[in-house]
């Protein structure tokens, strides 16, 4: 019991971590199983948090209050014992208060800079939107439940290991059972996709490998992956490959999905926002542009398909771990012809070989920008990294001695 004392901080209950009477319309409740940090103007500080992130945040990932809200009032429904309470840290009063308006829980009062202060030092928060989830005794429940609250609503509640692991096992039983008219029919029911100005039945797809392109109008890195997934798929059809891609819009207007539709070479799902954000939660997409690759027997193949496509263009193609493991062999070998470092003119610093298996790993190419993987040229102080074809490429580059 002499422990105890050790470990007070975590027992002292949820008043050890807000004085609940001081909220801004505090409901009294010390039941509290949300706490919600955002703010209004630093939301875009949130979403750059995310080191890997290259493409845009899915549309439903920008916002987390209103899908928490969602989420809110069908626990309250249920009468779940639980509260959120919003931790802001908008720099303004005006901003605070047009931000808090939006919501139905209380908030700690604007001018609490202690409190907010010591919560977000205790909760080490760095990013925001943060949702940190509380036991009714104080203790962390999640660290980070925003993105369980984006995938399954009010249904992550009580945001438990064990919850989340049962939401998992149903997920997995759903993906083991996927057929593509499954896929669809869950989301639409009508059974087609557009082409151009006919409707294709879902039922022709069937059997051939099946790209969904989740991506949106207004998006710069979905333009510039959209044109590259052109060539590739152009050049796939050519082969006669039995290769089809649907344009699943993540447009908030018809008007971009129009504009995109006529961008796009291949099929689209129907504009109506509920179809593709069901298949977007399905597939847990959390930004955009993503390609997810369905295989002839209408399994998940890989949810990587972008990635794919800037490593290794329409070789690729099935895109099965099979055809992957095939391409990185190829590039071992391909490698062996490669200097061991290099004077490139974008460094002013020698650059190294390196595979994953030496120091290496995913990259953003600093050359051209485009993901790389497995081998590079590599500057490890300055953390700089290149494809060893943009080293080749480049002008000015030439061999060192390895
Ligand atoms: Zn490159
Ligand atoms: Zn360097």
């Amino acid at each position: 019991m002499a422990r105890d004392s050790e470990v007070a901080p975590e027992r002292g209950g949820i008043r050890s971590v807000l004085t609940m009477g001081s909220l801004v319309s505090a409901s009294g409740n010390e039941n509290v199983r949300y706490m919600f940090l955002a703010g209004a103007l630093c939301r875009a500080r949130g979403e750059d948090h995310r080191p890997l992130l290259r493409g845009e945040l899915a549309p439903e990932m920008r916002d987390l209050h209103p899908v928490l809200a969602a989420a809110y009032h069908k626990l309250k429904e249920r009468g779940a014992g639980f509260e959120v309470v919003l931790v802001s840290c908008d720099e303004d009063r005006p901003s605070f208060e047009r931000f808090h308006r939006t919501m139905p829980w209380p908030a700690v009062p604007f001018g609490d800079l202690q409190c907010k202060k010591r919560l977000s030092e205790r909760f080490q928060v760095e990013g925001i939107p943060r949702l940190v989830v509380l036991a009714p005794d104080g203790e962390v429940v999640h660290a980070d439940a925003a993105d369980l609250v984006h995938r399954y609503g009010g249904g992550a509640f009580p945001f438990t290991a064990a919850r989340v692991a049962e939401l998992e096992a149903d997920d997995e039983r759903k993906y083991a059972s996927q057929t593509l008219e499954k896929l669809f029919s869950i989301v639409d029911g009508r059974g087609y996709v557009n082409g151009g100005k006919e409707q294709v039945p879902i039922s022709s797809l069937v059997g051939k490998t099946v790209g969904l392109y989740f991506s949106a109008h207004r998006c710069a890195p979905c333009i510039k992956f959209t044109a590259k997934l052109a060539a590739i798929y152009s050049n796939l059809k050519g082969k006669a490959e039995d290769f089809e891609i649907v344009y699943i819009p993540m447009d908030k207007e018809e008007d971009g999905y129009l504009q995109s539709c006529s961008d796009m070479p291949w099929l689209a799902l129907p504009y109506d926002g509920a179809p593709s954000r069901e298949l977007a939660r399905y597939f847990n997409v959390q930004e955009i542009p993503m390609l997810v690759v369905v295989g002839p027997d209408g399994k998940t193949v890989t949810r990587d398909g972008r990635n794919l496509v800037n490593l290794y263009l329409d070789m690729a193609f099935p895109f099965t771990e099979e055809q992957i493991r095939l391409l990185q062999e190829m590039e071992d070998e391909d490698a062996k012809g490669y200097p061991q470092s290099l004077r490139h003119s974008g460094h002013r610093h020698d650059l190294n070989i390196v595979s994953d298996k030496s120091g290496g790993g995913p990259y953003i190419c600093c050359e051209c920008d485009e993901q790389g993987l497995g081998w590079a040229y590599q500057c490890i102080a300055c953390g700089y990294e290149i494809h060893l074809r943009c080293g080749r490429n480049a002008e000015g580059g030439s061999a060192g001695t390895g």
